[in-house]
């Protein structure tokens, strides 16, 4: 029997939703009276756009007929949706060229994926609290952590430390889960120490179509110097409803090298083809139909719709911090409001006192790590009408 890799006896139970499912269906055996409203959700809840389906439909059909059926593509996308992608980035005032953008399964794949290209004794800088996969794949990886503080004195923008030396850097803006979202001053800053440090960002902006800000970035590559030393990643998820569909893209600029611990340069544009077309086989023909549907005109209204429909939600809930002098982050540009637990409470002890005292299902901040055990998640994805009761409940309960 082959040994297996230690450093999964490293990585901690992900036992954060599976404890919070236990104790939600604990609380409604022993009240099943109570109607529980869950704003805990990591997932879209509204359908598909019309124009994304009518695509898949059309592609599905394609498929049926030997003149348009197509097998394997090409590893990094077909060029009608890496051509949708560079226009939406020139909508930024991105300039990117089709090969620097690679289209997959989705971000969390990707940003995990990329460990592949990085040798094992670089250094890793993680923001605390974060989305858990960056920490998991690198201590897969055996990579030395740095962890950088997210904490309610920086609204949960860490900035670079610059008595501290990374190789790798991650970053998520806006944020999931406090909702943060850098703005240029500091991304500029990031640019900098990454460029000072010979380092490479990591930037996740999954939540890109969230920023209703007008002058907050929406890609890395705004800032200049990005495009010698940032990968950023992105995905269909949350702007159009792709949890289920699987549709995101990679941006690798041919301007970003890497070095050999002997001085050797190699291009992470080059590596990261190399590596997909080894380990990954692209894409379905059908999906990518749909992913470029949302780039069309109509696609983008109905994207921007389901967006709009959410962050109708997340007012809701911020307007409710605010009455109630509640600290939180997010809720703006992005559809998750994290704030401070009330009372004192830890993330967990705040959690049963919302479900036993309201009915209401959060995510404890604890589950994103240690700077988050104060700290609360509510999303925007559960319809209006119980986003309401929830926050009428809320209020009810943290009322003298
Ligand atoms: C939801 C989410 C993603 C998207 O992942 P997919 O694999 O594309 O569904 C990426 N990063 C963060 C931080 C997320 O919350």
């Amino acid at each position: 029997m082959a040994n297996f890799n230690e450093k999964f006896l490293d990585l901690k139970e992900s036992y954060l939703f599976s404890e919070v499912a236990k104790r939600v269906s604990a609380f409604q055996q022993s009240n099943p009276e109570k109607s529980v409203i869950r704003l805990g959700i990591g997932d879209v809840t509204l359908p598909l756009g019309k124009t994304v389906v009518q695509a898949l439909h059309s592609a599905a059909d394609e498929m049926g007929v030997a003149e348009s059926f197509r097998g394997y593509g090409p590893e990094q996308g077909y060029d009608f949706l890496r051509e949708a992608i560079q226009s939406h980035y020139s909508t930024f005032g991105v300039k990117l060229d089709t090969d620097e953008i690679f289209v997959s399964d989705g971000a969390k794949s990707d940003t995990g994926n990329i460990t592949d290209l990085f040798s094992k004794d670089n250094t890793v800088m993680i923001p605390d609290p974060v989305y858990p996969v960056y920490v998991d794949t690198n201590t897969m990886n055996d990579r030395n952590i740095v962890y950088i503080n997210g904490t309610a004195e920086n609204d949960f923008l860490p900035m670079p430390d610059r008595s501290v030396h990374a190789d790798i850097i991650y970053i998520c803006s806006p944020n999931n889960p406090t909702g943060a979202c850098y703005n240029r001053a500091q991304l500029r800053e990031w640019v900098d120490y990454a460029l000072e440090n010979d380092a490479v960002i990591l930037f996740d902006s999954a939540y890109e179509c969230f920023i209703s800000d007008s002058g907050l970035p929406h890609s890395i590559y705004e800032t200049e110097g990005a495009e010698r030393c940032a990968v950023e990643f992105c995905s269909l998820s949350k702007t159009a409803g792709f949890t289920g569909t699987r549709c995101g893209y990679t941006v690798v600029p041919k301007a970003i090298t890497s070095k050999s611990s002997d001085g050797r340069e190699m291009s992470l544009n080059k590596m990261w083809n190399r590596r997909q077309c080894t380990k990954f086989n692209g894409v379905p023909y059908i999906v990518q139909r749909a992913a470029a549907a949302v780039f069309s005109e109509d696609g983008m209204k109905e994207a921007k719709a389901m967006i709009a429909h959410y962050m109708e939600n997340a007012k809701i809930i911020a307007d409710t911090m605010n009455d109630l002098g509640i600290r939180y982050t997010g809720g703006i540009n992005s559809p998750y409001i994290w704030f401070e637990c009330p009372f004192g409470m830890d993330s967990w002890q705040f959690f049963d006192f919302l479900l036993e005292k309201a009915g209401v299902v959060g995510t404890p901040g604890a589950g994103f790590g240690m700077n988050g055990n104060n700290w609360f998640r509510l999303t925007a994805f559960n319809n209006k009408e119980n986003t309401v009761e929830a926050m009428n409940r809320f209020r009810s309960i943290l009322k003298k």
